[in-house]
């Protein structure tokens, strides 16, 4: 079984022959008893050696279920009933949690999708990661104390109803169609009205939502951005052209300024027709056209098209670990890789001599810059690449060694010549921020591979409560 990454995740029973097309066929009944959690927050249960993926259900549950389809030693299979369910199974408080693709979790009880997710961590950096962590300190992993309305960010996808009325929601899982959600409790209450006030405005003006199917139609994602800290509000109406109706655009903008949270108003212009949400070019309807937050004592600028953290109550913890995994005196000079908006570098900037960040984005490295310019930081340099590129030919260029390199790579992990040119680096410690723990244990066994580093600590953080994300921190020490 591979996941998105290509890193091995679950085990399938292997060299059992074509068992699978043999021996189920599709709408065949199965029943069983759900054993584990897969990456996308599905369950996951055998019937003898043959491995079976079912949403919405939750590990301890015995359930009877429909084959969709299988392959050669594992299959998908719909929920039909739970006969027996799990001790941590609960009710979930969204209406919609079964049919709407995010919260994949919703079912499971916080503690439960806490003791999981650790499982998870541990079962990678063993099974794929080959590491023994008897001597590893792995911490508990760091939870929310309300898991909902963490999300600073929501982008809903605007369509029609049977009645051709527009709606805007979620995406049903694995699908592009449209579950409409009155108050999705992940996401700031402000939404909802916020939502209802730009369908309100296409009722009454004759606007029509965009339909993927013909590329026809004007309003495509209606993208809501809040800085927890600051409390000011962005929506960006995101279209298919410039201009509905002479003046329309105009009047949203006066409509939504009528909510005290909000302090712009943009829009996002997109005209490819492709699954990427936002185009290339934004328009200030109202206000600034950026909101602030701060992270401990940084502040940020973001814009519509800014890469943030979706939930900053969580990130300064994990923004918080690093720091402390890196142990910075004031004389160090940091490598930053995968640096996004340069949230990490500035917020390590203060404590270091110096930082460098590497971020494949430029409008990213271009928001970083800024920010750093904004909190008057002068010792953080950003450059624009993909790291591994940038750090080898840099090393090559300077020969200069880095004390601590920090990454947070996307899910598909670290790049073989991005590690290499770390452990040729030989910096004191590497810390690794992974939002996939099983690319995170590929890339220590790598980093480790020639005995140079020890793993001394683990520490996963829920970023995404209510779903299957697990993301950790850990610090890599070299050995004298
Ligand atoms: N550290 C940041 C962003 C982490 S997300 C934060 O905490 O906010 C990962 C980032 O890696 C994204 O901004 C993505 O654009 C960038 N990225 C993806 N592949 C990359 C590569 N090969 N080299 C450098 N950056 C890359």
């Amino acid at each position: 079984m591979r996941g998105k990454s290509g890193v091995k995740r679950s085990k399938g029973p292997g060299g059992m022959g074509d068992t699978g097309s043999g021996m189920y066929r599709k709408n065949q009944e199965i029943e069983l008893e759900i054993t584990d959690l897969g990456t996308e927050g599905e369950g996951i249960g055998r019937t003898d050696a043959f491995l079976w993926f079912i949403r919405n259900t939750v590990p301890g549950d015995r359930v009877r279920a429909t084959v969709m389809k299988v392959k050669k030693n594992y299959g998908y299979a719909r929920l039909q009933k739970v006969l027996r369910p799990s001790e941590n199974r609960i009710s979930p408080p969204c209406p919609v949690a079964l049919t709407c693709g995010g919260c994949t979790l919703q079912m499971m009880n916080y503690e439960a999708q806490l003791r999981i997710k650790e499982q998870t961590l541990r079962n990678n950096l063993l099974r794929i990661g080959g590491l023994d962590l008897t001597h590893v300190s792995v911490h508990p992993i760091i939870g929310m104390e309300f898991p909902f309305r963490y999300r600073n960010k929501a982008q809903l996808p605007v369509g029609s109803d049977g009645d051709g009325l527009p709606v805007a929601g979620f995406y049903a899982g694995g699908s592009h169609r449209i579950i409409p959600c009155a108050d999705c409790l992940i996401s700031v209450k402000e939404n909802g009205p916020l939502r209802d006030a730009v369908l309100s405005w296409m009722k009454r003006n004759q606007i029509l939502p965009y339909q993927e199917t013909t590329g026809e139609g004007f309003v495509r994602h209606i993208l809501i951005r809040k800085g927890f800290c600051s409390g000011e509000m962005m929506v960006c109406l995101v279209t298919n052209a410039e201009e509905a109706r002479h003046g329309a655009l105009q009047e949203l903008a006066e409509v939504l300024m009528q909510f005290p949270a909000v302090t712009t108003v943009v829009q996002n212009i997109n005209t490819e027709r492709s699954n990427v949400i936002l185009g290339k070019r934004t328009k200030i309807l109202v206000g600034p056209g950026v909101i602030h937050d701060r992270i401990g004592e940084v502040e940020f600028a973001l814009s519509a098209q800014s890469f943030y953290q979706v939930n900053p109550i969580q990130t300064r913890k994990l923004y918080e670990t690093a720091l402390h995994y890196a142990n910075l005196s004031g004389t160090e000079l940091v490598w930053d890789l995968y640096c996004g908006i340069g949230t990490i570098s500035l917020f390590l900037a203060k404590k270091a001599k110096a930082v460098r960040g590497v971020e494949i984005v430029p409008q990213a490295i271009a928001d970083a810059k800024r920010n750093a310019a904004r909190n008057g930081i002068d010792n953080a340099v950003f450059f624009v690449g993909k790291a591994e590129e940038i750090l080898p030919r840099e090393y090559g260029r300077t020969g200069e060694r880095a004390d601590v390199i920090v990454v947070d790579p996307p899910r598909k992990g670290c790049d073989e010549r991005c590690l290499r040119t770390m452990r040729e680096m030989e910096p004191k410690r590497i810390v690794y921020v992974s939002c996939d723990s099983a690319t995170l244990a590929r890339d220590l066994k790598y980093l480790m591979a020639d005995g140079g580093y020890v793993l001394t600590d683990v520490q996963p953080v829920d970023m995404f409560p209510q779903t299957g994300h697990v993301e950790t921190v850990v610090l890599l020490q070299k050995v004298n």
